[in-house]
């Protein structure tokens, strides 16, 4: 009943005061995509002290045979809410807790979803378990620094099964969520679930929204490719790092990747060196995406590196 109610007014949105004072004035909403189906709201910006990390838009599903979880979110106070706004909607546990990829604001609030009995499965391809294991104690140390300590606290890591697969399905209730994994894509490993019965793509760290794609860990001819196959799925929804229509997120995405593989390609094949990468890629229908003059920059050094080594290597630009 609660969850039809919340579902029928696009108006009734599900906050709670349980959010700390680092993201004063924001509260947990939950907005409704689908029938059972919700996002997070969230900034649609890197993470930062204004926005306590909270830019990650947390994909909820309500079925029959409990609640799955898609990157639960940056800290163990924003779990918390989480957790309160799917209590708000429904009394079936939280069954299952994917996490896309290695990325510190996307898992960590796996914290808060730990004591729960049942305890929920933590899932996450093999890579991303084994990346986390390795690097999550620095990483919540990084988003510490960048957020403040208050931010985080109560944060403990919490590591995932390496239990999904690229091809296998994901069952939730009468859901069949289809597992790809794209190694490496955004980062070394991005996992995305994919409902066809929903028309529904939950791509992680894959696609971005009128903001400048964070390729810190990327590969850039990897990322392409898996936006390619993404593409051409059957799909009306995509929640990533902001939610949208595939032309909204996967094709823009895929072209600012493009603009940089062609722009620096071709300056490769005309003898430029590094200094020219600016000036090498069309820009300019990206100039007005969040970041732009600060992300822009790092990601022509990364795609000019890694087409270079390419380059040298005679494989192939394009
Ligand atoms: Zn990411």
């Amino acid at each position: 009943m609660a969850t039809r109610r919340a579902f029928l007014g696009t108006a009734l949105a599900l906050a709670l005061d349980a959010w700390p004072a680092a993201a004063a004035g924001t509260r947990l909403v939950l907005d409704p995509l689908r029938p059972g189906v919700y996002v997070a709201r969230a900034a649609n910006a890197e993470a930062m002290r204004a926005n306590a990390g909270a830019v990650v838009p947390c994909l909820v599903h309500v079925t029959r045979a409990g609640v799955l979880v898609v990157d639960p979110g940056p800290q163990a106070a924003w779990g918390r809410a989480l957790l309160g706004a799917i209590r708000a909607l429904t009394r079936q546990p939280v069954r299952w807790v994917v996490n896309s990829h290695a990325h510190p604001e996307n898992v960590l609030a796996n914290a808060a979803f730990a004591g729960l009995r049942p305890r929920p499965r933590f899932l996450a391809s093999a890579a991303t378990a084994a990346l986390m294991r390795q690097r999550c104690t620095d990483c919540l140390a990084r988003l510490a620094a960048l957020l403040g300590h208050a931010a985080m606290r109560g944060t403990a890591i919490v590591l995932p099964e390496p239990a999904l697969q690229h091809g296998a399905w994901l069952q939730t209730g009468d859901t069949a969520w289809q597992v790809q994994v794209h190694a490496p894509a955004h980062s070394a490993s991005d996992t995305v679930l994919y409902a066809p019965q929903l028309r529904l793509l939950c791509a992680g760290g894959l696609a971005y929204r009128e903001r400048v794609p964070e390729m810190q860990e990327a590969s850039l001819q990897g990322w392409r490719r898996a936006l390619r196959q993404l593409i051409a799925l059957p799909a009306d929804t995509v929640v990533a790092t902001a939610t949208g229509t595939p032309a909204q997120t996967l094709v823009p995405t895929l072209a600012y990747l493009d603009a940089l593989a062609q722009g620096i390609g071709a300056a490769l094949a005309a003898g430029r060196d590094a200094t020219q990468a600016a000036d090498a890629v069309v820009a300019e229908p990206f100039r007005h995406w969040r970041h732009f003059p600060t992300r822009h920059p790092l990601n022509l050094q990364r795609a000019w590196g890694q087409l270079e080594d390419a380059w040298m290597q005679g494989g192939p630009l394009a």
